[in-house]
Formats: structure tokens, sequence, C-alpha cells
């Protein structure tokens, strides 16, 4: 299995360098059609950019030994949008690191997970016969999961996806992701003049903050986070505060966790209520859902198995954030979401290692290997 690195990193250095970010994304789209068009391979662009206002949809394509038309048996996916622009980068190869100036992202994040993907194909093209797979390129994931969202599955022709966007080292895997509900709590006191006639008042703020003060956030167990995360409200030093909204969040593995920690905020509301003669008003709506797969399916069974014969040794992994995984496993997919290595993802000095692109590149390669 020989890897060409300099053309690997060629390729990457290419796509980083095109500055397209959430529903943008047409630039790196065409790069990527024009790619898969010089490998023979015809590009379906799905309707998602219009159902979402972006400048391109998802890209789908099938990748198939000679002209049999073989079912595929996995997908290989990553997303097309940057979080921040890479207008002016100057990615450079320090040493083996891979790096921008400082000055923007590197955009590894997941430029480096469609250089994988397009630097296979590329090779692919010198071997008799291989694994017929399908590769497709989201877009909008930064930003809210548009691209896996609207999707056209129906186009797919494999259930299983193996999404090349985790930020843990090559060998990593994420079989396990919280749902997460959003809320927003509106504290509804009564305006009154604060000097001249305070006592007619109910102080919104003062409501808030006894709940912000009964109410546990953080790291509430193993499996359960919650967070209060925005606070709005009041209208003038002079006049007692009529209104506070305060907006969080409750994620967990366990559905039963986050109903648990829902109700216990509606207690708490109902206590503040009371002690103050307020009123609150509660909505929730959910964020994403979760999933935890099966670790001796196929899906899972397969990657192990390519790690092992690449020496590398496979870390299972629950991951508390939400991505394009989420929402493909609740679109009965399964969607199993692979570390890459790609180091510091959003900030400036995000980087990714010469040694995790070629470590990933081998393990493509035997993943598609014929026979595998
Ligand atoms: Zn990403």
């Amino acid at each position: 299995m020989h890897v060409n690195q300099d053309r690997l990193i060629q390729i990457f250095f290419e796509l980083v360098s095109i500055s397209a970010v959430s529903k943008q994304e047409k630039p790196v789209a065409d790069y990527v059609r024009e790619f898969l068009k010089n490998n023979n391979i015809q590009v379906f662009e799905d309707q998602t950019g219009q159902i979402v206002g972006g400048t391109s949809g998802n890209l789908i394509a099938k990748i198939y030994p000679g002209a049999k038309a073989v079912p595929s048996q996995f997908c290989l996916a990553a997303h097309m949008d940057t979080v921040k622009p890479t207008t002016g980068i100057k990615p450079q190869n320090q040493d083996g690191i891979i790096c921008s100036d400082g000055q923007t992202i590197l955009g590894a994040d997941n430029r480096a997970g469609i250089a994988l993907i397009l630097y296979l194909v590329e090779s692919l093209k010198q071997q008799a016969s291989h694994i017929p797979f399908e590769v497709v390129f989201t877009i909008g994931e930064e930003t809210g999961l548009y691209g896996s969202t609207h999707l056209d599955i129906d186009r797919l022709e494999s259930r299983t996806v193996y999404i090349l966007d985790s930020s843990a080292d090559p060998g990593s895997f994420v079989y396990a992701a919280p749902a997460a509900i959003d809320f927003t709590i509106n504290f509804i006191g009564k305006a009154s003049h604060a000097a001249v006639n305070p006592q007619a008042g109910i102080n919104a703020i003062s409501m808030a903050a006894h709940l912000i003060q009964n109410f546990e956030v953080g790291k509430i167990n193993d499996d359960t986070t919650i967070n209060l995360g925005k606070i709005n409200g009041g209208e003038a030093n002079n006049v007692v505060p009529a209104l506070v909204t305060l907006t969080g969040e409750i994620r967990s593995f366990l559905s039963e966790d986050i109903e648990n920690s829902f109700q216990d905020l509606v207690k708490q509301l109902k206590r503040t209520e009371k002690m103050f003669s307020g009123k609150y008003a509660i909505k929730r709506e959910e964020a994403f859902p979760g999933f935890i797969l099966d670790q001796k399916s196929d899906a899972i069974c397969r990657i192990i198995s390519c790690f092992q014969v690449i020496g590398l040794e496979s870390k299972p992994m629950r991951y508390h954030g939400g991505s394009d995984a989420n929402i493909l496993n609740s679109r009965g997919m399964v969607a199993i979401d692979l570390g890459i290595g790609a180091k510091n993802p959003h900030a400036n000095d995000e980087y990714i290692t010469v040694q995790d692109l070629l470590t990933m590149q081998k393990f493509l390669q035997k993943l598609v290997a014929a026979g595998n």
C-alpha cells in the first residue's frame, strides 16, 4: 500500500485554499465535482442547497470498479463547509505538521476528510478491483447539520456511512453521542417604578437569579450535561424588570436523564413562581437526536479489522458533541464518525500531521480493498 504523500498534501492544500463557509459551499463543490469528473465519476447534487438557501447541495457519487454495477457497501462522507473563511490562507508543512500561518484557521475540519476521500478515488484508478462504495459531501454541517438533515438518502444504495470528521486520533471512532434539547424560559414579573412604587413590581431578574442559584448545571453525571447559555432582560435602572429570557440545553446519552432533568427544572420554576408571585413560561425543542451503536455490528467490525491490519489500536469512544452522525443515525443509517487527527478545530492553531493523513489513507485503502 503506497501513498504518494506529496499528492495527498497537494490535494489538501488546494482544498483549504478554497474559502467556503456554511451555505456557501459552491466553490469547494465545484472543485470536488471537477476532480471526480476527471476520474470518470458521475456526480449527483441533491436539492439541499435549494431547501436551505445554500449555494450548493450535497454531492453524492458512486465509486465502483469496471462496468459491473454491484451494490455499494458503505459510504464515505465529509462536510464541505468550514467554520470560518480560509481566505488568504497560507498552508504549510512544518516538519510533518500541517498548519496555517496563524492568521486563519487551517480548515482541516473538514477538508482533510475530503482530501482523504478524493486521493483514495484517484488512487483506485490504478486498481483492477475494489469494493464498490459511495461518497457523500455534505453542506452546512458547522451551522446546523443542514446537509445531513436534508440529504437525499434514497439516492444511496448503502446504509452504512463512515464520516471522516472526528478530531480524535486515527483508530478512534464514535459509537455513541448524546441527544440534546434546547429550552427557553421566560420569567414574567411586573414592571413598576423602582423608586416611587417598588413594592408594586415583581422583579423578573430576581426570579431568574433564584432559579439559577437552585438549578444544578455542568456535568450532572457521566451521561448528562446541562448548560444555561444565554440571558436577556430588564429595561432601565429605575424600572423593576418585568421580563427575563433565559435559554439553555440538556444533553444526555440517556433519554430518561433528559426527561428527569427537564422535570427538575420545571419543579424549580414552579417554586420560583410561587415564591415571587410571578409567572414562568418554558418552551423546549429537540436540538439533535442521540445514538448508541452496537459495537458488534458489521459496520463497526469492518473498521476494527481494518485498523488491526494496519497495526492501529481501535478506540471506541463516546462523543459529547453533535454532528452529521447524529442526524444520519436518526434517519435509519448507521453513521460512524472516524478520528482523522485534525487537532484544534475552529481555531487558528488548527493542525493535522502528515503521519495521521497517511495512516488514514492506508486505512481507507484497506477498507475498500477487494476481498476485504
Ligand atoms: Zn467538522
